[in-house]
């Protein structure tokens, strides 16, 4: 079977190897989509954070098919579709453990979900980086359609922010300097785009607010600015979430804003506990994010498909698909 291997930092090929065996509490599977996110660069160029060996496998954003399940496993049978989470105890799979990005994969059944007929394929292997926009709108405490939410930045996760906050009623306005993904952004159900670098973000919010501020703003940028931004930004009791990584950042904020305006502010991480409501969410919302795959390749050519986000950066989400068997 063919499955993308990283054999070296800044190495990788498509190459033939043996199929895996699964073990009575495991299940094989052939994989569907497989997107390609920005910690897998991190992991080709050899500096993950977590130790791993070469050769591995990529791949944590995924859709499967059941192909043979192992003895005990009763959860699951041949045929079903499912989606996987991707931290699991001290492993993470498709880093420290192979990933999805083969024909074939193994994986522990207890990681595993069931995507309802409803949601794709590409839709499922959205599921994770969505799952991490969806649980900063749930960190946000009773956000409803009485908020006004300011998300800095429209990459993958802040348009999983815009989406959810969105279809929750919320009204949303996004931070974002690229024109291309301020398009996303507003398909998704941003009402208004602020282009950090023509004016003032602070004064702009302001005026679109009536000079109250945003009830709920979410950094999904990681820029250090942008966070302290935040500060700026949120209204009285304003509820701030804090998803965008920035390991070692440092930006001047104005602090006393958080006495003065009484604001809550939460750094959140991954996740955990929200994938079965993330997947019902979508199923129930039928809210359609494979507008933010903007490129997709047969597994057989998958290190085309890591050569293009390295080389393009107007792409947003680049999937991997294996549908041919
Ligand atoms: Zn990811």
């Amino acid at each position: 079977m063919k499955a993308l291997q990283f054999t070296a930092p800044n190495a990788m090929s498509v190459n033939e190897i043996a199929m895996p065996n699964i073990a009575d509490d495991e299940v094989l599977l052939a994989s569907r989509s497989v997107g390609i996110c920005h910690s897998d660069i991190e992991l080709l160029e050899g500096r993950y954070i977590i130790p791993f060996q070469y050769p591995i496998i990529p791949g944590h954003e995924w859709s499967a098919e059941v192909i043979e399940v192992g003895r005990k496993v009763a959860k699951f049978k041949a045929g079903d579709r499912v989606v996987g989470e991707c931290v699991i105890g001290q492993e993470h799979f498709g880093f420290s453990i192979s990933g999805a990005m083969a024909e074939f994969f193994i994986a522990k059944a207890d990681w595993l979900h069931k995507l309802p007929d409803n949601v794709s394929w590409t839709q499922g292997a959205l599921v994770e980086p969505f799952s991490c926009g969806y649980y900063a709108t749930v960190r946000a405490d009773n956000m409803d359609a009485s908020d006004t939410i300011a998300v800095f930045g429209a990459g993958p996760i802040g348009l999983g922010v815009i989406a959810a906050s969105a279809a929750k009623g919320g009204r949303v306005i996004a931070i974002e300097p690229s024109e291309a993904r301020a398009k996303i952004a507003r398909t998704l159900g941003a009402e208004d785009v602020i282009d950090p670098t023509k004016g003032d973000v602070k004064e702009a919010v302001l005026e679109a607010t009536q000079g109250a501020g945003a009830t709920v703003v979410i950094d999904a940028s990681g820029r250090p600015d942008a966070m302290a931004s935040t500060l700026e930004v949120a209204g009285f009791r304003g509820r701030i979430v804090i998803i965008g990584i920035s390991v070692g950042g440092t930006a001047s904020a104005g602090l006393g804003l958080i006495q003065s305006k009484e604001l809550q502010i939460r750094g959140i991480i991954g996740s955990p506990g929200v994938w079965p409501e993330t997947i019902r969410f979508l199923s129930r919302t039928n809210l359609d994010l494979s507008k933010l795959v903007t490129a997709s390749f047969d597994i057989s050519e998958a290190d085309k498909a890591y050569h293009t986000v390295l080389t393009d950066k107007a792409q947003i989400k680049i999937h991997v698909t294996n549908l041919g068997n």
